[in-house]
């Protein structure tokens, strides 16, 4: 350790590194959080923004803001390169190498498209904010084209087709659905409506697989009512700006493809020298720290933690971020204090995953269920203790209520730069 502040090197800024960050304040150490973006996502939200109901600033926070009244905490820019455990030091892209006392690494995931031809090229994942602006601009794209030529309907310019049907795929089936049939319908009335088709698309035998069989029946019906095609036991095989060719042979005719089927850890986990377990997450220790490297820590989605009491692991999911980051944050605050850090233990709040408007469902740990408006209150209240912060919370209330009421898609349209 470094003489009197020893240095706690943060590396992401999503839910784990943000909550690690928070339960430093009061510790005597220097704390150095370091994102490739100056800007915390909230995942949770991107579909809702690829759909117009909320804006840039409802799912992305600057991370400056976050630690603003943190007096011990920075924040820098940059993307982290190599991290250098025996020498205890971190490279990074455009910023001199940082060494550290503790480590907390919370890089997250991202989209595994399982080798699917031309997904790399022609898909449009969900992970990043980058991603759902991404999506939003397409789609207006593509109906102001149509449009201008209505002979592109018949193509498929309008169709979509969203693979995963995991709480991504079904979410955003959902939200383009009520874009469509709400929005859309009014905003190009010489179009089709009709003839614009949004196909979810699940390689397993069904939606939800983690849900009790009835959450599932009422998910399909509640897709199938905004008009979702569901189709289930059926994988993509390839995909080109305008056509999804699946396993099966059938082509869709559809200029989008949303992936939200699958996740990989951080693709720095590959240059680590560690054992990876199946999804290239790392495997951590009781405390959350790796066998041999008690100074450092491995939160959230790139780590794979295993419930203390089934011995499962735990899903990769935000409140699992938020809980192991401020694990490790606490614990490393204890052990500067000289005290003994404790093992991690997961309080599972539910699983739950909306549909659409007053659509969603819930499932508690001892298996009661939810679903409709209830689910939806529920999925909120969850939802709001993963925000930062109190003001963040309090500005969500009323974007997420404003939304909630008048339904306005008020983001739906481009800025392009000049
Ligand atoms: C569309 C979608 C919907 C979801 N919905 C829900 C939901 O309803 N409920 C729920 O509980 N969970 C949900 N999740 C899951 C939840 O968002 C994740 O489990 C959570 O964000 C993981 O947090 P994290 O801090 O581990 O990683 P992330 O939030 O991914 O943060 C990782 C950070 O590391 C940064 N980073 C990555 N690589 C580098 C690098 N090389 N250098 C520097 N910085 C880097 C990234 O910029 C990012 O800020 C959803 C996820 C998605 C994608």
């Amino acid at each position: 350790m470094s003489e009197s502040h020893p240095r706690v090197l943060i590396l992401g800024g999503g839910f784990a590194g943000v909550g690690a960050a928070h339960e430093l304040a009061d510790a005597d150490a220097e704390v150095v959080l370091v994102d490739r973006h100056d800007y915390h996502t909230f995942q949770p939200l991107l579909y809702q923004l690829a759909t117009g109901l909320l804006e840039n600033t409802a799912v992305g926070h600057s991370l400056r803001d976050l630690v603003e009244r943190q007096e011990n905490a920075s924040v820098h820019k940059a993307t982290v390169t190599a991290v250098d455990f025996e020498g205890r030091e971190v490279k990074f892209d455009g910023l001199e190498p940082i060494a550290y006392d503790f480590l907390v690494l919370g890089l997250g995931a991202e989209v595994n498209f399982f080798g699917t031809e031309g997904a790399l090229e022609h898909a449009f994942p969900m992970y990043t904010l980058p991603h759902a602006v991404r999506l939003k601009e397409h789609l207006l794209e593509r109906w102001e084209v149509a449009e201008r030529d209505p002979t592109l309907v018949e193509d498929g310019a309008l169709n979509i087709v969203i693979v995963g049907g995991g709480p991504t795929g079904v979410e955003t089936a959902g939200a383009v659905a009520e874009l469509y049939r709400a929005d859309f319908a009014k905003d190009y009335p010489s179009l089709p409506q009709e003839q614009a088709r949004v196909v979810l698309v699940e390689a397993g035998r069904e939606l939800f697989p983690m849900f009790k069989p009835k959450l599932r029946d009422y998910t399909v019906k509640a897709l199938t009512e905004r008009s979702v095609e569901v189709m289930t036991d059926t994988a993509v095989a390839s995909v080109t700006p305008t056509r999804v060719t699946l396993k099966t042979g059938e082509e869709l005719k559809a200029h989008t493809l949303v992936w939200g089927a699958g996740l990989q850890g951080n693709p720095l986990v590959q240059s680590l020298g560690i054992d990876l377990q199946r999804g290239n997450r790392i495997g951590v220790g009781p405390d959350l720290t790796l066998p041999h490297l008690p100074e450092v820590y491995i939160v959230g989605d790139i780590a794979a933690i295993a419930d203390e009491k089934t011995e499962q692991i735990l899903p990769q999911l935000g409140s699992v971020a938020l809980q192991s980051g401020e694990h490790a944050g606490e614990s490393i605050a204890r052990r500067i204090a000289g005290k003994e850090a404790k093992p991690f233990r997961y309080r599972d709040k539910g699983t739950m995953a909306t549909i659409g408007r007053g659509a969603a469902v819930v499932q508690m740990l001892g298996g009661r269920t939810m679903t409709g408006r209830k689910a939806q209150v529920a999925w909120g209240t969850v939802h709001l203790a993963l925000l930062p912060t109190n003001e963040d919370r309090a500005k969500a209330v009323v974007d997420w209520s404003g939304a909630l009421m008048t339904h306005q898609r008020v983001g739906r349209f481009t800025v392009e730069s000049e």
